[in-house]
């Protein structure tokens, strides 16, 4: 899975050099000159990561990171500040404020790449590109490859991903708006219904292994998945 990472930052050279490292190491990157837009675009697709430049025009990356954590559905994108301040009292004000981590310009681009991996793997299981087992089904990220009880699987692309996610994340109740902003990054141009429509074709995939109770609907609130 590609992960999108949004960059936020006002300096144009510096927001296309990270633009250019992040895309050339196989993420995507989308950009942002200050928290408004940024904003704009977080509520039309959820970003894997942000990239947040401290000093930004309009508001501070330190208030963007606390509005991104107050808010239920931005709570867990997790956050790299970006700045020019090398004090340690600002390092501890912009852990504080949210961030997962923190890098100070000028940066070597391998190092900020290191740090995006290192928290994208601590923080999305589901980006990772380790094989996963649960319950039976066996699922590799890099080879697409998925079995079930032993069974190669053939799934969808969409069907694959929700699999991903519910593998890395089981025995949680996930809305139908939760999973388009989980699996799809979009709350606002895919319809609820949609969500229905994949994980049906997800059970009927699971269905010749027995394992289709796996994926549980969870009534009034969305799905779940869940060995018991
Ligand atoms: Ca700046």
């Amino acid at each position: 899975m590609t992960a999108n990472i949004l960059i936020v930052e006002d300096e144009p050279a510096i927001q296309e050099l990270l633009a250019f490292n992040v895309n050339q190491c196989g993420f995507k990157a989308t950009q942002a000159l200050d928290a408004n837009s940024a904003a704009r675009q977080i509520n039309q697709a959820l970003p894997d990561l942000v990239l947040l430049d401290w000093m930004l025009p309009d508001t501070q990356g330190v208030e963007f990171a606390r509005r991104l954590r107050a808010d239920q559905r931005t709570r867990n994108i997790p956050i790299i500040m970006l700045t020019a301040r090398t004090e340690e009292r600002d390092k501890v004000m912009g852990l504080e404020s949210g961030a997962d981590d923190y890098i100070t310009k000028p940066f070597s681009p391998r190092e900020l790449m290191a740090r995006i991996r290192a928290v994208l793997r601590r923080r999305m299981p589901e980006m990772s590109e380790e094989t996963v087992t649960f319950a039976g089904l066996s699922l590799s990220p890099t080879t697409h490859r998925v079995t079930a009880n032993g069974a190669a699987l053939d799934l969808g692309p969409t069907e694959f991903r929700i699999l991903h996610f519910f593998m890395t994340h089981p025995e949680r109740v996930y809305s139908r708006t939760q999973l388009l902003d989980q699996v799809w990054g979009d709350h606002v141009f895919v319809e609820e219904r949609t969500v229905d429509v994949h994980i049906r074709r997800l059970r009927q995939a699971l269905e010749p292994s027995g394992l289709s109770g796996l994926v549980q609907t969870v009534r009034g609130s969305g799905y779940r998945f869940s060995p018991d």
